[in-house]
């Protein structure tokens, strides 16, 4: 009879326990000045990293920053967002990307003002009722914001818990309950003299996965758990998991509709068809897209032509 041969052995409580400690040691001298990391008075800054949360789910951090900055200049609280139009949040939104986010941070913003007084709440149930905040989000400004103890878990901090305490090389394509479970298992209690430790391991494997444990390149040689990792214990097995395709994007619908919203924020009123063919040649699929547009609430008819949401 065949013999399996064991899997890697996941990390134990004590192994856990010197991650954690590790992790939080090498964050304390290697983390990102990143400007929604400032600490300040929750009610303060709890607006700056719900907006910063919303545009790093699918962006950069450094095509994230200039626009993060602008929109706080321009809108330094839900109110004043709210005040203005869901056309205006398109069009500061740019180039990050997935702009139907621009349109949910207006509508989380209106949310805010009509059913918190303009103020951002505190309580996870309340976070995940407004408008594109999903347990992710909310997790990650009660936890930035507030200083909860709540468990973050974010690509970075997936594949880094699968890597150094499952042995996997890869986490498991979409969110499984058993990874929520063990980041809630490894995520450190608040001592009386550090009630914002659990926040603090949070963005600090956060980081690690950023910054070392990357996706493409791990760099076990400059990594500060290399020696406790149990997946460089188990000899760096690779992944068996299914092949993971990158997001193409030329020719795509999502490249067209990026150029036709490009055209239309630069635009200082609505345009036609004639001035929209500019941005695809293919008339079909220029028409498709901009009908998922209009669909989606990013555009919408005006004049004769196209503008975005009044
Ligand atoms: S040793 Fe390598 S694989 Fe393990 S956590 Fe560090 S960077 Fe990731």
């Amino acid at each position: 009879m065949p013999v399996t041969p064991p899997g890697p052995a996941p990390a134990g409580p004590e192994q856990e326990a010197a991650l954690v400690d590790a992790v939080l040691r090498w964050y304390s001298s290697h983390a990102r000045d990143l400007p929604w990391r400032h600490p300040g008075p929750p009610e303060q800054v709890a607006w700056p990293v719900l907006v910063s949360e919303v545009m790093l789910q699918q962006t950069p951090v450094a095509r994230v920053e200039p626009v993060w900055r602008a929109w706080l200049e321009r809108w330094p609280t839900p109110a004043a967002l709210a005040a203005d139009s869901a056309g205006e949040a398109v069009r500061a939104w740019g180039r990050l990307g997935y702009p139907r986010r621009a349109l949910r941070l207006h509508a989380a913003a209106v949310a805010v003002v009509e059913r918190h007084g303009g103020r951002v709440p505190s309580e996870q149930a309340e976070l995940r009722a407004l408008p594109g905040v999903g347990a992710y989000t909310a997790a990650a400004v009660g936890a930035f914001a507030f200083g909860q103890r709540v468990a973050v878990v974010d690509t970075n901090v997936r594949r880094v818990l699968a890597r150094a305490v499952q042995g996997s090389a890869e986490p498991a394509p979409a969110l499984t309950a058993a990874e929520t479970a063990l980041a809630v298992r490894v995520l450190p209690h608040a001592p009386p003299e550090e009630p914002r430790l659990p926040a603090r391991w949070s963005v600090a494997v956060m980081e690690l996965g950023a910054l070392v444990c990357t996706a493409r390149a791990p760099r076990c040689g400059a990594c500060p758990v290399a020696d406790l990792c149990a997946w460089q214990r188990a000899g760096a097995p690779p992944d068996d998991g299914p092949a993971r395709r990158g997001q193409a994007w030329h020719g795509t619908d999502r490249q067209v509709r990026g150029r036709l919203l490009a055209l239309l924020r630069e635009a200082p009123g609505p345009l036609d068809a004639a001035a929209l063919s500019a941005a695809w040649d293919d008339d079909a699929q220029r028409e498709r897209c901009l009908a998922s547009l209009a669909a989606d609430g990013l555009v919408v008819p005006s004049g004769g032509g196209w503008s975005l949401p009044l």
